[in-house]
This record gives C-alpha cells, sequence and structure tokens, in this order.
C-alpha cells in the first residue's frame, strides 16, 4: 500500500478542540452581554517543574482566549501540604471561582491525596476528586477527569463506533488509563485493562478494536500491537531532543490502524478543551 489514502485517519484533536473553544467563546460572550461575571478558573503551581509551568501557561492561555477570568496562584516548591489547603479553602469560599485545578505532580512531601480531597467537588475542574471518580464509576454525572473525556469526545466525533467492542487500555494510573477504562465500559465497550505487569501483551493488544494507550514510554506500541483496521489513541507525551513523542510509533502504526491520533495535535489539545468545558459547565450548575 502506498500513499496517504492507505494510512490511518489522523484524529485532529486540534481541529475538535478548536470548535470546543469557540463554541464556549461564544457562550461566554452571550453571558457576559448579559451583564453577569464570566466562569473563573482557578490554575495552582506548587514548584517550578518545567513541563507543569508550560501545561499551566496554555491552560491559562486557553481561557483567556474564551473569555473565562483565571487565576493563577504560584506557590515555592518549598510550601507545605497545610498551606496548600488554605489556599484552596480560600477559593473554595470564592464565588467567582468555579472551578479548580491544581497542576500535578506536586512537589515530594506534599500530600497529593489531601490536596485533591480539599477541592470542593463542585469546583474539581479535574473531575479527579474521590467523589467525582465515585460518581464515575457509579455512571452518574459529574466532572470527569480531562484528558479519558478528551478521548471519548474524540472517538464520538470521528464516529467510532465503541458499543460492543473490544477495547484494550494500556496504563492503569488515575488520571488516564482507569477513567477511560471506565469510560468505556460505560459506553457498552468490553474492556481490558493491560500495565506493566501484563505478559504477552502486544497480543493482547492486538485483540482491540480500540486500542488506548497511556503509559508514558514513548514509542512502546509498534504495528505489531495493532489489529489492522483498529482506532489507536496515543495519550503518552515524553519530551525528547527532537520534540514531543507518543507512546505508538505513529509511523509504523498508520499504515496498519484505521484511525491514530496524532502526536501533538491529538489527545493533548482535548484534555485543555475539557477542562474548559468541565470549568463552564460548574459554572451553569452554580447558577442554577
Ligand atoms: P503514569 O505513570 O501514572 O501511569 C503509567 C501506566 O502505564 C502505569 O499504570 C503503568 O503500569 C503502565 N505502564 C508503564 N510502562 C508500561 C509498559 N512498558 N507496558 C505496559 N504498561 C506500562 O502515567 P499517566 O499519568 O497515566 O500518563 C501516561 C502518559 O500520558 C504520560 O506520557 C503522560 O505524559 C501522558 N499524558 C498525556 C495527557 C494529554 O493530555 N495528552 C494527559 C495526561 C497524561
Amino acid at each position: 500500500m502506498t500513499g496517504y489514502e492507505a494510512r490511518a485517519v489522523r484524529a485532529e484533536g486540534r481541529t475538535l478542540a478548536q470548535a470546543i473553544r469557540a463554541q464556549l467563546k461564544a457562550a461566554v460572550a452571550d453571558v457576559v452581554a448579559r451583564g453577569e461575571k464570566p466562569p473563573g478558573l482557578a490554575v495552582v503551581l506548587v514548584g517550578e517543574d518545567p513541563a507543569s509551568v508550560v501545561y499551566v501557561g496554555q491552560k491559562v492561555r486557553a481561557c483567556a482566549e474564551v473569555g473565562f477570568a483565571s487565576r493563577e496562584v504560584r506557590l515555592p516548591a518549598t510550601t507545605d501540604t497545610g498551606a496548600v489547603l488554605a489556599v484552596l479553602d480560600q477559593l473554595n469560599a470564592d464565588p467567582h471561582v468555579h472551578g479548580i485545578l491544581v497542576q500535578m505532580p506536586l512537589p515530594p512531601g506534599i500530600d497529593r491525596s489531601a490536596v485533591l480531597e480539599a477541592i470542593d467537588p463542585r469546583k474539581d475542574a479535574d473531575g479527579l476528586h474521590p467523589v467525582n471518580l465515585g460518581r464515575l464509576l457509579l455512571n452518574q454525572p459529574g466532572p470527569r477527569p480531562c484528558t479519558p473525556r478528551g478521548i471519548m469526545a474524540l472517538l464520538e466525533h470521528y464516529g467510532v463506533p465503541v458499543a460492543g467492542r473490544r477495547a484494550v487500555v494500556v496504563g492503569r494510573s488515575h488520571l488516564v488509563g482507569l477513567p477511560v477504562a471506565l469510560m468505556l465500559t460505560a459506553a457498552h465497550a468490553t474492556v481490558t485493562v493491560c500495565h506493566s505487569r501484563t505478559p504477552d501483551i502486544e497480543r493482547v493488544a492486538r485483540e482491540a478494536d480500540i486500542l488506548v494507550v497511556a503509559a508514558g514510554r514513548a514509542g512502546l506500541v509498534t504495528a505489531d500491537w495493532v489489529k489492522p483496521g483498529a482506532a489507536v489513541v496515543d495519550v503518552g507525551i515524553t519530551r525528547t531532543e527532537t520534540g514531543l513523542k507518543g507512546d505508538v510509533d505513529q509511523d509504523a502504526v498508520a499504515s496498519v490502524a484505521g484511525w491514530l491520533t496524532p502526536v501533538p495535535g491529538g489527545v493533548g489539545p482535548m484534555t485543555i478543551a475539557m477542562l474548559l468545558q468541565n470549568t463552564w459547565e460548574a459554572y451553569q450548575r452554580a447558577a442554577g
């Protein structure tokens, strides 16, 4: 097979994310024109991890673009858990803040669980509070983790069938692997979760109609892992000297898969769009 036509459809997350942002921008302009305050998202960054600084910058710019009032709270790496919780208390009580996000990873010594649990679940823009993860498990409404929600939105937008299909998720983190497995299950896929201790993982992956890879290992998934025509979602982001790399060997897999999310420009922009969407929905709920 030669030529682009023979290769997987490229799932342009960037384009879909732009469309979602344009819709949100129009909706925000509408409420502001009615004299109301815009939605507010507070982004808390503890320390100066270079990747986190980049991610926070992207999120704050995205907020500004759609007309949200964003607030960036920067705390030094030497901050203790109590001080982070005190900031969260203030943000929880502030009626102009509808969404709160604490950028992960936190510096060593800060209690991640205590921080996540201190966010008011109604303002939990990342959907990672135990109450909201419980709602996800029970298939009840609530904010969903942004990356898994973005993956589901991409599959839906491109008409990738999910109900009744075999899905394999590589990775079992609370951030991506487990929530996306639950969301695929809720959408009636038959789901297998693989991880670093799964034997014969390539064989399991090859059974997938939908293969979601969130392992954080650049180029892990080669063409041998992929059933011809499968939909492949590459969540991984590894910074290398030659740019961002996904967990999928994109070139090789594009000639086997039927549909593939690129890195960059696939899942990443959708994550930010879903953060904005979660904040917008929290704002609407707060407004009753
Ligand atoms: P994590 O390190 O918390 O979890 C990785 C998971 O992959 C673990 O469950 C582990 O068991 C599994 N794993 C590791 N090596 C493996 C291997 N060789 N074979 C099979 N399984 C293996 O990571 P995470 O937070 O879930 O993130 C995963 C990747 O996704 C990272 O590259 C991260 O940067 C990226 N990410 C991207 C976005 C985005 O918006 N695109 C958002 C979140 C995370």
